[in-house]
């Protein structure tokens, strides 16, 4: 059975413990006492050191609690252990902030907490609600603040389990229960460790919410991590105004304009690509060498697209003309034959196309049409290239 100094003094850093045994080694080791957490109750383990070799995971195993080392310690008799405080501190101040949290949720909008996380960087709780308005969020934030200012005690006291407690949420634990209060605002039966008073928790800032399992899953930061983000968020936005050449407070109209703005310009280029298109097809035409029967034919490869379309459109508004175009992948065809061709491009394309299994059709001017794969592709080309010396 350890020990575990935390449940009464979560302030304790140092402690001198024996070695009761150990496995894997050496490098898994259980001491009569210990002030190192183990990761449990939504709460990461503590590192630090024992007799200055790193303490790497700490383990619940019930009775005892593991501490797994970087490196093994063989010799027996004592050791000094170490807690790496501001990891400590930077959990309490979370943990703390969390109970808080959950009671003002539950206070001012009857809304339960259903699960706590702390990760490295943010924690979240599961809240049983479908939707939080942004009014609620501020009002839970401002409460947070109240509490914190008013600088309230939180108390660590063992009391037995009944139904007398009062506690948020009841515990399923029987017999003597830890239970962790904040002075007017909460008690909870919790093996964590917390802080001693709401003033250490300092900020307390909710973030990012996302829906699971029909509840909300709230971001939060408190304490330290809350400056560290305010300080990340207004580098970041510092950035954004930088890289906008205007004041921070300016970028979303900004960002809004330039949105416009890039927008326009795309349908511009469109036009112009389009315009362009039609001026190559022209110019394609005038440039192209008739046959022997005074005909142009011309075959374009690249995407079948609106610029592909209108260069063809274009070609073929010339007299006794042919244009095909050939995208290898997807592997497609586009036909476009004059008005006075005595062609029809529409029965031509399906005809070629679904003979090698694909899809296609249109008028009598232009169509399109796909095939399964390049060799369809090469089996159709020529019967479309020379569709006017075959016809
Ligand atoms: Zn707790």
């Amino acid at each position: 059975m350890t020990e575990r100094l935390y449940y009464h003094d979560p302030y304790q850093r140092e402690f001198r413990a024996s070695i009761v045994s150990s496995s894997d080694g050496g490098k898994r080791v259980y001491l009569d006492r210990t002030t190192f957490y183990p990761t449990s109750g939504g709460q990461p383990f503590d590192m630090g050191t024992l007799s200055g070799v790193a303490v790497v995971d700490v383990v619940d195993e019930e009775d005892r609690i593991a501490h797994v080392l970087e490196s093994p310690i063989v010799e027996q008799g004592p050791v000094e252990g170490q807690v790496d405080w501001p990891r400590r501190f930077d959990h309490m101040q979370q943990h703390t902030g969390q109970h808080l949290l959950s009671a003002v949720w539950a206070d001012l909008y009857k809304i339960p907490t259903l699960s706590f996380h702390m990760g490295a960087d943010v924690s979240t709780i599961e809240l049983g609600a479908a939707a939080l308005s942004d009014r609620q969020i501020a009002h839970v934030e401002e409460r947070c603040a109240e509490v914190v200012a008013a600088a309230r005690p939180v108390q660590i006291n063992f009391e037995e389990s009944s139904s007398e407690l009062e506690l948020r949420k009841a515990s399923p634990r029987e017999g003597t229960l830890r239970i962790i209060s904040i002075q007017g605002i909460d008690r909870s039966a919790c093996g964590g460790t917390h802080v001693r008073s709401t003033a250490e928790i300092g900020p307390v800032f909710l973030r990012k919410l996302d829906k699971v399992r029909g509840n909300v899953r709230v971001e939060f930061v408190c304490g330290g991590r809350a400056l560290k983000q305010a300080r990340a968020d207004f580098r970041l936005l510092n950035e954004i105004g930088r890289a906008l050449s205007s004041p921070h407070e300016q970028a979303p109209a900004m960002i809004a304009s330039l949105t416009e703005r890039l927008k326009a310009s795309e349908k511009t280029a469109q036009r112009l690509a389009i315009g362009l298109a039609i001026l190559e097809g022209t110019e394609l035409y005038n440039s192209t060498a008739p046959d022997a029967g005074g005909f142009r034919h011309t075959t374009q490869t690249g995407p079948i697209d609106e610029a592909m379309r209108a260069r063809a459109q274009a070609f073929v508004a010339g007299p006794k003309a042919l244009f095909l175009g050939v995208c290898q992948e997807p592997p497609s065809v586009l036909l476009a034959v004059s008005a006075d061709s005595a062609m029809d491009a529409g029965k031509l394309v399906k005809a070629a196309v679904t003979s090698v299994g694909g899809r296609g059709g249109g008028n009598q001017a232009l169509a399109q049409g796909s095939v399964p794969s390049a060799a369809a592709l090469e089996h159709v080309i020529p019967d479309l290239r020379d569709a006017k010396k075959s016809g």
